[in-house]
């Protein structure tokens, strides 16, 4: 039997998009419900993606600092590792998070719905659940349903040593050796914990290079790091088979060079990028246009062609990242609500939350080159950073890239320990309009990492104390 309800605005998933969608629009009066097919809110990023990963890349984070103490004269015996107890506390960092979700939905009278939602037309969607179908009808509706995991064809989904990042997160058991197949962020975030953790990671990346969005120069200290703490990095490598092999483990052929590679894994783990979930939501019932790579498409309002219809988050295109799903939820609320928001943001930060962490928002050289985008820009050396030899470190790096006629800033990019944290100066400079001049003359604390920003901008304007570059021969 199905009931039939009306609803102001209907936000599909509760991702880091939707639940601040609905909070908003909450916040500005509407009466609003949220629907996830999932038991607990949060979405892919608070279930089994940005916190539950970071909450393992911290633990991760200290192993390697206690060791790397060694060369500063302390040393600790090798740690003893409860992956039960390390799974626990990763699960209680989710639900106390997810808890906090589920109580401020309550405080504002959102109410929640355990379902899948599936549109049936431009103002109808189907609820099913175990307790049966519902039709909800709205004046509203936010379409937050996020992403999953891509596979690669031809790779078995039904074996349990073939991971994708969710199972990866479950923590199950520490592989001795893991191969995990895609050098993007989320595969080496997740090597990164595997290897901390005791296992033997080799990455297999289809491309020339790892994280190929990101600027060689940047790339460069971590992948020089990965290779001595992971057991391979295959470059230019394509999978070709992986096969169950007995008593356990998993057989993998790889081509590299026209030469094929056959290596015995105990898990693999397949990181290749992901997909909007747009396939389930009962789309062609209604006229809402999907793009050629399967997002949904929208205007600056995050509206859909159809007019009471919005889509926010990574479902509504790339990059799929957190921050920018719940700044488009904002958008997409207040447009509802009748406030004048667009999205207009000068720039999204990305951060691989590695050791060093990779961060850059704004312009990268590669895209100003590609682009023929006419730049300079201003570097930093953290060798030449008092913090960051305090802290045992010297391959980092600052880098800002300035317009070549005005001089703002149109880009920043940051590798070292903390980059993810230090990047939001870099993108209030952009959205700030700042030049090199604003930010060299703001002062920037001493000893900290934040001051190479700083720096970065007076090297560019010359003014640099901290480093001697020998001033360039006129004449
Ligand atoms: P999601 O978080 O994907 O949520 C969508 C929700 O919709 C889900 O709960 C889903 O169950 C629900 N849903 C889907 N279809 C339906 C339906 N038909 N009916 C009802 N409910 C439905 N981003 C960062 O910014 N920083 C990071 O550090 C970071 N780390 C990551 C690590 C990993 C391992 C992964 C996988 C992702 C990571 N991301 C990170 C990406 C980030 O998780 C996503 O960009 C973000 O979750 C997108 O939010 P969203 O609101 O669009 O949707």
């Amino acid at each position: 039997m199905s009931s039939k309800k009306h609803i102001d605005v209907l936000v599909i998933g509760s991702g880091p998009g939707g639940y601040a969608a609905a909070f908003r629009a909450a916040d500005l009066g509407r009466d609003v419900i949220i629907v996830d097919k999932d038991p607990t809110l949060g979405g892919v990023c608070l279930n089994r993606g940005c916190i539950p990963s970071k909450t393992l890349l911290h633990i991760a984070k200290v192993l390697e600092e206690a060791d790397s103490l060694k060369k500063m004269g302390v040393s600790f015996t090798k740690p003893k590792i409860d992956i039960d107890a390390v799974r626990d506390w990763k699960s209680k960092v989710v639900t106390q998070l997810s808890g906090g979700i589920a109580q401020m939905a309550k405080a504002r009278n959102v109410k929640t719905i355990q379902a899948e939602a599936s549109f049936i037309s431009n103002n109808e969607v189907e609820l099913n659940s175990d307790s049966g179908k519902q039709i909800l009808t709205f004046d509203h509706c936010i379409i937050a349903a996020g992403s999953s995991s891509s596979a690669i064809p031809g790779i078995p989904k039904d074996n349990e040593n073939i991971l994708t990042s969710k199972t990866a997160l479950d923590l199950k058991k520490i592989p001795k050796k893991l191969l995990v197949i895609g050098g993007g962020y989320i595969g080496l975030e997740m090597g990164t914990v595997y290897s901390a953790l005791g296992s033997s990671v080799s990455v297999a990346e289809f491309l020339p290079t790892l994280l190929p969005g990101a600027d060689a120069d940047l790339v460069k200290p971590l992948a020089r790091k990965l290779k001595k703490e992971f057991s391979n990095i295959y470059l230019s490598t394509k999978i070709t088979k992986v096969e169950p092999v007995k008593p356990n483990g998993l057989s993998v052929t790889m081509e590299k060079d026209g030469s094929s590679i056959t290596e015995k894994f105990d898990q693999v783990l397949v990181s290749v990028g992901r997909k909007p979930n747009t396939n389930k939501l009962g789309l062609e019932n209604t006229k809402i246009k999907v793009d050629d790579f399967g997002f949904i498409s929208v205007d600056k309002y995050q509206k859909t062609n159809i007019d009471n219809i919005y889509a926010i988050g990574d479902i509504a295109g790339n990059p799929m990242l957190a921050h920018k799903a719940t700044h488009e939820g904002k958008v997409a609320a207040e447009v509802i609500c009748g406030l004048p928001a667009a999205f207009d943001a000068k720039a999204i930060p990305a951060v691989i939350f590695t050791d060093p962490e990779i961060a850059w928002v704004g312009i990268t050289e590669k895209e100003a080159k590609e682009k023929s985008i006419p730049y300079e820009k201003g570097e930093f050396p953290w060798a030449a950073s008092g913090k960051s030899l305090a802290l045992g470190r010297n391959e980092g790096r600052t880098k800002i890239i300035f317009d070549k006629d005005t001089k703002r800033t149109i880009g920043v990019g940051i590798v070292g320990p903390n980059a993810g944290d230090l990047i939001s100066e870099g993108a209030l400079a952009i959205e700030m309009g700042a030049d090199a001049e604003d930010i060299s003359l703001t002062i920037h604390p001493h000893p900290t990492l934040g001051e190479t920003f700083a720096n970065a901008a007076e090297v560019f304007e010359g003014t640099v104390t901290d480093l001697y570059i020998p001033k360039k021969k006129t004449g």
